[in-house]
């Protein structure tokens, strides 16, 4: 359906937890988060009922996220009840990978068509600093075990952090000449843990495109702009929700795992889903979709969500 700025929205980006098993120092605090009850979080059931009330409403593609969406217990299951919704094309999932040795091929066997990975730094070190318990072996491990499960089209995804990884853009572009990936460098956004970092941590998608003069532009596809290294398999792509801010071109709308529908990620604007059903949880997705704000305002100040990414699903 259109929202109020005669946007279609079709694409739901669905959070099944806020816990991870890493904590990214720009998404997290190093504590993580309190373990909620139970009840304070969307049950399968619930995630389920929105995914169908949301495509009712013209959804096509349903991405899941969090937090780790690969510990949150049954998350195979939700995968293959959300295949069988009537009129969803495309089920995808963002993980930082670490979990897909052991459940790569049962998301595969369940319906999951693509897999997001999350790798910032191609340096163990790196890794082991930036994500504070995680391991690059791990996540490495992964992508191995999402290609050997069937998922070929796999789209690595870097945030571009000055200081931090800058000085590998080239290792990962690299990656492109021999796999069939999409690497794509996301401009970290003002939120959370990052938001008062030095101006310097923050870095324009262009800065790729002047390290890698090499990259011919091709076609778009969302919010990407996309490039590829004469004769590589694979594709680079930009994601700069900061400097080429793409707010006129989005089709999302984002659910988080206590079950508040947001129009944008970077608004303190959230409408309760949890206890609605059927008509009334339609009437209530359709409120939010039409309320969805028009854009963010991350050029002049910081995100105006109070929460962290990983409490929204990013
Ligand atoms: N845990 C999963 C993962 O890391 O892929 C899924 C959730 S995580 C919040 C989703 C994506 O948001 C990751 O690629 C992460 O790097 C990105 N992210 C988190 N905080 C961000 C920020 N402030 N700016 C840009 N991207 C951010
Ligand atoms: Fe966890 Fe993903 Fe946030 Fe890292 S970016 S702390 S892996 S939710």
């Amino acid at each position: 359906m259109l929202d109020g700025c005669g946007r279609t929205i079709d694409y739901l980006r669905l959070s099944v937890t806020d816990l991870c098993n890493y904590r990214c120092r720009y998404c997290m605090p190093p504590e993580g988060v309190a373990k909620r009850d139970h009840g304070d979080i969307l049950s399968l059931e619930e995630l389920a009922d929105i995914a169908r009330a949301a495509v009712r409403l013209g959804v096509k593609k349903i991405r899941l996220t969090g937090g780790e969406p690969l510990v949150r217990r049954g998350i195979v299951e939700l995968c293959r009840q959300l295949r069988t919704i009537p009129g969803l094309q495309e089920l995808c999932l963002t993980t930082n990978g670490a979990l897909l040795p052991q459940l790569a091929a049962p998301l595969r066997e369940a319906g999951l068509d693509r897999l997001n990975i999350s790798l910032d730094t191609l340096r163990p070190d790196r890794f082991a600093e930036m994500t504070r318990l995680g391991h690059l072996s791990d996540a490495l491990a992964g992508i191995e075990a999402a290609e050997a499960a069937g998922f070929h089209d796999l789209k690595l995804d870097t945030v571009l952090i000055g200081g931090f990884n800058d000085d590998e853009i080239d290792d990962f572009i690299n990656l492109t000449r021999e796999h069939p990936w999409e690497v794509r460098f996301i401009e970290l956004m003002p939120m959370g843990p990052c938001a008062e970092w030095d101006k310097a941590r923050f870095l324009s998608g262009d800065t790729v495109l002047q390290k890698v003069p090499a990259l011919q532009q091709i076609e778009s596809c969302g919010v990407a702009r996309r490039y590829r290294l004469p004769g590589a398999m694979g594709t680079v792509g930009l994601i700069s929700p900061v400097n080429h801010d793409f707010c006129a071109q989005c089709r999302r709308i984002r659910v988080t795992a206590d079950g508040k529908l947001k129009g944008c990620l970077h608004s303190a604007e959230e409408l309760p889903l949890r206890g609605l059903h059927g008509k009334e949880l339609e009437d209530a997705i359709r409120q939010g979709i039409l309320q969805k704000p028009e854009r963010h305002h991350l050029t002049e100040r910081r995100s105006d969500t109070p929460r962290n990414m990983n409490q929204i699903g990013g």
